[in-house]
């Protein structure tokens, strides 16, 4: 591993139109924070970077859409992504925005710089330009019917019905968003980076760290999936791509090249260099030098992302600092995968995702609990999963049961025993280790123990396997436990309060241990130990590296006569309420999102849904019954309420058939039922089960027909 003197850290800049959930989270930012916490704990110079991404189509779209400017817009989402990643303890040196004049002009520098050392290729093309509105019209200002599938709304970059990727010129029909009119093709001039000209260095880098023998990083400490990705975009070629738009939003084209006018930076282009951009603005606020941060070998820069991002940030961002000349490369992009919820792709259009504002004013003070349970199934290497079960479980089972427990009875058997004041220790008592062998310094050994799991901490978060930091601190309060387990002092401390005073001094460093080893994952659990210990509040300013020295030289974290503040709960029990609760809003709201109309469609035939278990299908009871009795919902347009017969029972389902079904129509039909669906009350009737539907591409219901001659309550399997 290359020894660095300071770190550059930056997590991927979340884009300006709409608000942050848990996958934006789990992705980019918590992975980020536990790195950085980490490394200031360890004394390390180390600056983080991020901001809003304010320009492109999506954002003017948006605007249009709500009427608004894409000031307004971006505005609205810079101060509530502020604050979000303020209120879940996201703790950036710098969260800057691309709006900013410092911002412009960097960016423009870096236009300037390529274009001057002659990097640019000029070339015209035909794009479809709206005379009504006289604009060039971007992808995303196009629609017109998908060639592939006969969606009418399909979008000039991709059709969010079928999900294939367009191109405008492929549209059937093609109008304009703006105007509605049909647009002409007109050509128009940009500026591309010719990214097959740099093809073989960036597979040098990639794939040995290395360009023409300098070494630049260990390849074997990136992640798998990463270089993966990186080698399967260089070996299908790369090709010169635009660094600039006609657009009315964003960072100017410099107005003294010639042809500029109405263009503007490529989004992608200037985003990226929005990290350097903040970094200038975070050195000016500090009175410092922001140039060593870009510009020095000794700087460990680290670019923390979605996968979604790699391709920017390991193949055209390092291909414009390269050619710039003056910068250095990243020592590791580790990108995470993504993370599900509840079984689902998460997805801001069709409304299905946990907003962390949301989370933060449904569930107040529950901060760490929400990091805990995302840093535990973090995406490192896989997608991975967030449910609210696994949230309840992870809280109660591990946060509530192990650690808030250790925690409570170490302090209030220290109150009880000794008016809280950490009692002194006698060096020759013989106590039983978890293993249960005698030890004479029983009370050495242990602290010896713990400073080799804070080590396997450390290393699991500076080889970013923060999952694995994680599981070790919580092995550490599980050892504390055992110490308290196996040594009852509550039994012990009539016939010998002598050995309950090592006991008792011995699980207080290990509480005061996790207070600083828990900084990185759960920052606002740390500050509460802090408090409850009555010790100085962490600052992060070398502590963790302070901690290792101390149980190095054989010295103690809290020491004797200290006396500690008040024994107050860390975390509370999630109760099932709560849990259905988020669980029903998920399922409400995504259900009355726009997009979900068409989305149901698409989930059918494009996405097949995640991998389930035979187990996990053979819970499900599904029978063929027949429709008895059927009704519309009053003031619900899509809503039948229908009577079964099952055969060996009646039951009545609320069915979300009524746009496709009369009443009428759906009397006597065979139909299958999912008959242990859990019931749920729809418009104030108790709807027990489910009917299975097919749904084609437009949208349209079938039900799943039974044979005639079949009986009702057989069961499909
Ligand atoms: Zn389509």
């Amino acid at each position: 591993m290359r020894q660095f003197n300071r770190y550059l850290v930056t997590s991927a800049l979340p884009y300006a139109n709409g608000p942050l959930h848990i996958g934006h989270l789990a992705g980019a930012y918590l992975s980020a924070d536990i790195y950085v916490r980490f490394q200031r704990l360890m004394g390390k110079d180390i600056v983080y970077i991020c901001g809003s991404d304010e320009h492109g189509a999506a954002v003017t779209i948006k605007a249009l859409k709500e009427g608004k400017t894409s000031q307004e817009i971006v505005d609205k989402y810079h101060s509530l992504f502020k604050k979000t990643f303020h209120d879940i303890g996201i703790s950036f040196d710098m969260y800057h925005r691309t709006s900013a004049q410092i911002h412009h002009e960097t960016s423009q520098e870096f236009f300037r710089s390529l274009h001057a050392q002659g990097q640019f290729i000029e070339k015209t093309t035909d794009q479809y330009y709206d005379e009504e509105a006289q604009r060039f019209l971007a992808d995303r200002y196009i629609i017109g019917t998908c060639p592939n599938c006969g969606h009418e709304e399909a979008y000039g970059d991709q059709c969010e019905k079928c999900g294939s990727s367009l191109s405008p010129r492929e549209l059937i029909n093609p109008r304009s968003t703006i105007s509605g009119s049909k647009p002409i093709l007109k050509p128009t001039t940009h500026w591309f980076l010719p990214l097959d000209k740099y093809e073989a260095w960036l597979k040098e880098w990639i794939e040995k760290g290395e360009v023409d023998g300098k070494e630049y990083h260990d390849p074997a400490e990136w992640k798998n999936h990463v270089v993966g990705q990186c080698k399967s975009w260089l070996e299908n070629g790369l090709l010169p791509r635009s660094m600039t738009r006609d657009l009315d939003w964003g960072v100017d084209v410099p107005t003294e090249i010639p042809g500029s006018e109405g263009k503007k930076l490529y989004v992608w282009m200037d985003a990226p260099i929005g990290y350097i951009s903040a970094t200038k603005q975070w050195a000016l606020d500090q009175g410092k030098d922001w140039e060593p941060y870009w510009k020095s070998e000794d700087t460990a820069l680290i670019h923390f992302i979605g996968k979604d991002n790699i391709v920017f940030h390991c193949i055209i961002f390092p291909a414009i600092l390269k050619t710039e000349g003056s910068y250095i490369l990243p020592v590791n992009v580790p990108a995470n995968q993504f993370m599900n919820l509840e079984g689902k792709k998460l997805s801001t259009s069709k409304n299905w995702a946990v907003w962390v504002h949301e989370y933060l004013e449904d569930l107040p003070g529950k901060e760490d609990e929400l990091r805990y349970c995302m840093i535990k199934n973090m995406p490192e290497t896989r997608d991975s999963e967030f449910t609210w079960k696994g949230y309840q479980d992870s809280t109660n089972n591990e946060l509530v049961n192990n650690l808030a427990n250790f925690v409570n009875r170490v302090l209030v058997l220290t109150h009880k025993y000794y008016e809280g004041v950490v009692p002194a220790i006698d060096q020759d008592q013989q106590l039983a280790g978890p293993d249960g062998e005698m030890d004479i310094s029983f009370h050495d050994s242990e602290l010896i123990r713990l400073f080799d799991d804070l080590q396997e901490l450390a290393s699991g978060i500076r080889t970013y396997d923060f999952r694995g930091g994680l599981k070790t601190l919580m092995e550490i309060s599980t050892k504390g436990n055992q110490i308290l387990q196996f040594n009852a002092p509550w039994k012990l401390q009539k016939e010998d309060p002598e050995a309950v005073k090592t006991i008792m001094n011995l699980s207080l460093q290990y509480v005061a241990a996790i207070s600083v080893a828990c900084r990185p994952f759960m920052p606002f659990t740390s500050d509460k130990l802090r408090s409850m210990l009555s010790l100085s509040p962490i600052k992060e300013q070398g502590e963790f590296d302070d901690m290792l020295f101390r149980l190095c030289e054989g010295e103690v974290l809290i020491e004797e006569g200290h006396k500690i503040g008040e024994a107050k709960h860390l975390f509370t029990r999630i109760e099932d309420k709560v849990i259905e609760e988020q669980k029903e809003k998920l399922v409400a709201r995504s259900a009355s999102s726009e997009a979900n109309k068409t989305a149901v469609a698409v989930a059918a035939e494009s996405d097949v849904k995640a991998e389930v278990t035979f187990d996990d299908f053979t819970k499900m009871d599904i029978r063929t019954a027949k429709i008895t009795a059927a009704e519309k919902v009053p003031k619900a347009d899509k809503l039948l309420q229908i009577q079964l017969d099952l055969g060996f029972e009646q039951r009545t389902v609320v069915s979300g058939i009524a746009e496709h079904y009369t009443p009428d129509e759906v009397i006597g039909k065979q139909v299958c039922l999912l008959a242990n669906l859990a019931p749920r009350k729809i418009r104030g009737v108790m709807s027990q089960g489910m009917i299975l539907m097919a749904e084609d591409d437009s949208g349209k219901l079938s039900f799943i027909a039974p044979q005639d001659s079949w009986p009702a309550g057989m069961k499909i399997s």
